[in-house]
C-alpha cells in the first residue's frame, strides 16, 4: 500500500488568497457595474525593459541558427550572467562574492523551498510572523514541524515582528534555532533592517554555528543609504548565511522567471560526529541532479538588466512603482493610519486599528478596493492590511480618491 507524506496534511489550506477571491467575486455578483481596484497583488504591473526584450530577441535568433544554437546549459547558470550578477550586485558595493558562488535558478520561490532539502530532518527553524508562507509550508512537507494550532505550527520558532521592535525581530528570541529566515525588504511588513540590526544576527548564527537565509527578493527597491541590500555587507556572513535574490520584482521577470541563490565557499553545516560539510558542493550536487537551468533566452535576458540602459530601465520602474507606494502612503498617513513600509519596499503595511478582515470587507464594500489582510500572513499580522504598490498610476490615483471618500 502505497504511503502519502503524512506531512503535507499538516499544512493549513492555503485560506488566505482562496478567502479573498470569494469574497471579491461574491462582491462582484452583488455588484456586477463596480469597478474593482486590485490592491492585494504582489505581482508586477509594467512590461520588461526595452533592452531585455531586446536582448530575448536575439537569443531568439540564436536559438534558430546552427552556429549560436544551445541545448542544456550549464545547471548553476551561463558565466555572462554569473559574472555580471558576482560584479555588479556585489563586487561593484564592495561585497566578497564571486561568480562561482552564484547558483542561476528559475526563481527565488523555487530554491527557498529546495534548499532546505540540504539540512537535516531535526534542524529547528525559526521564522518572522508575519511571514512569507513559502518558508513555513516547505518545512512543514519536510516534516520538521507539529501539527497547527490556532495558526502556529508545532516545534517552529515565530519571531514576532510589530510595532514593538519596528518590525525587525532581533536574535534574542530564537530559542534553539539552527536555521532562521530574514527577508528584507520584507514581505509582507515593507519593513527594511539596518546594517546594526543584520550584523546581531550574523554575530549570533556565527556564535552558534546556525545559519542565516535571506531573502533579498525586494532588494532593488532600497532607496535609503545605508540600508543594506546583502546580508554579505555584513562581518563574518559568508560562514553563516546564504542569500536568495529574484530578477521577479526587480525587473519585471514574474512571468519569465529568473533569480539566483547565492552560497559561499566554505559555509559548512555539520554531520553527525561534528565534521564540518561544505554547503555549496552539496547546493551544486543537488541542482545538477533535480534543476536543469534557466533557458538561454531567460539569462541572456537577466544578462541584459546589468546593462547601462537596463539598470536605467529597470530603476525607472522601480522608481514608479515606489511612487505610487509613496502617493497611497501620504493619503492614507492624512487620514490618520500608520504606515510602515513604502519609500525601500513595494509594500505598505497599513495598521488598521481593529479587525484586519473587517477592514478588507469595509474595503471592498465601500470603496471597491481589494487589499490583503495582514491576519493570512500569520498570527501577528492580525490588525493590518498589506497593500501592493504594483499597479497602474490611474488606478492608484483613483484608489486614493476613493479611500479618502470611505475612510
Ligand atoms: N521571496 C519573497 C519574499 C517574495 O515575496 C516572493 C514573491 O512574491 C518570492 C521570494 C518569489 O520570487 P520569485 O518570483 O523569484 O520566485
Amino acid at each position: 500500500m502505497l504511503h502519502v507524506n503524512e506531512n503535507y496534511s499538516k499544512i493549513q489550506a492555503s485560506y488566505l488568497f482562496t478567502e479573498i477571491a470569494h469574497r471579491v467575486s461574491a462582491h462582484q455578483a452583488a455588484n456586477p457595474s463596480a469597478k474593482v481596484i486590485r490592491l492585494g497583488i504582489g505581482d508586477v504591473t509594467e512590461p520588461l525593459a526595452p533592452s531585455v526584450v531586446a536582448a530575448m530577441h536575439r537569443a531568439v535568433d540564436d536559438e534558430a541558427g546552427r552556429t549560436n544554437f544551445h541545448g542544456y546549459g550549464p545547471e548553476q547558470g551561463y558565466a555572462f550572467l554569473r559574472e555580471k550578477a558576482a560584479k555588479i550586485d556585489f563586487q561593484d558595493r564592495g561585497v566578497d562574492i564571486a561568480a562561482d558562488e552564484i547558483f542561476v535558478s528559475d526563481g527565488a520561490k523555487c530554491d527557498c523551498g529546495n534548499i532546505q532539502e540540504l539540512f537535516g530532518g531535526d534542524v529547528k527553524i525559526a521564522v518572522g510572523d508575519p511571514v512569507y508562507p513559502v518558508y513555513v509550508d516547505t518545512n512543514v512537507m519536510a516534516g520538521r514541524t507539529g501539527a497547527n494550532d490556532g495558526g502556529r505550527y508545532a516545534g517552529l520558532t515565530y519571531l514576532t515582528c510589530d510595532a514593538s521592535n519596528g518590525f525587525v525581530p532581533g536574535p534574542e528570541a530564537t530559542g534553539d534555532a539552527d536555521v532562521v529566515y530574514l527577508c528584507y525588504p520584507n514581505n509582507p511588513t515593507g519593513a527594511v533592517a539596518t546594517l546594526e540590526q543584520l550584523q546581531k544576527w550574523v554575530d549570533w548564527a556565527n556564535g552558534r554555528k546556525a545559519l542565516i537565509l535571506f531573502d533579498a527578493a525586494y532588494e532593488a527597491f532600497i532607496r535609503t543609504p545605508g540600508i543594506p541590500h546583502s546580508i554579505y555587507e555584513c562581518r563574518g556572513a559568508r560562514t553563516c548565511a546564504i542569500e536568495f535574490r529574484s530578477y521577479s520584482k526587480t525587473a519585471g521577470f514574474t512571468g519569465v522567471r529568473c533569480g539566483y541563490t547565492v552560497v559561499p565557499k566554505g559555509l559548512v553545516a555539520y554531520a553527525d560526529d561534528g565534521t564540518p560539510v561544505e554547503l555549496r558542493p552539496m547546493w551544486t550536487r543537488r541542482q545538477t541532479t533535480k534543476f536543469n537551468g534557466a533557458s538561454y533566452i531567460t539569462q541572456r535576458g537577466a544578462e541584459a538588466i546589468y546593462t547601462p540602459e537596463g539598470q536605467r530601465e529597470t530603476k525607472a520602474t522601480i522608481d514608479f512603482y515606489l511612487e505610487n507606494g509613496r502617493l497611497m502612503k501620504e493619503a492614507l498617513q492624512s487620514l490618520g493610519y500608520g504606515v510602515t513600509g513604502g519609500g525601500d519596499s513595494p509594500y505598505l503595511w497599513v495598521d488598521v486599528k481593529g479587525d484586519s478582515w473587517a477592514f478588507f470587507d469595509r474595503l471592498l464594500k465601500e470603496a471597491n478596493i481589494v487589499t490583503t489582510p495582514g491576519a493570512g500572513f500569520g498570527r501577528a499580522g492580525e490588525g493590518y492590511i498589506r497593500i501592493s504598490s504594483f499597479n497602474s498610476r490611474e488606478n492608484v490615483l483613483e484608489a486614493i480618491e476613493r479611500f479618502k471618500k470611505a475612510l
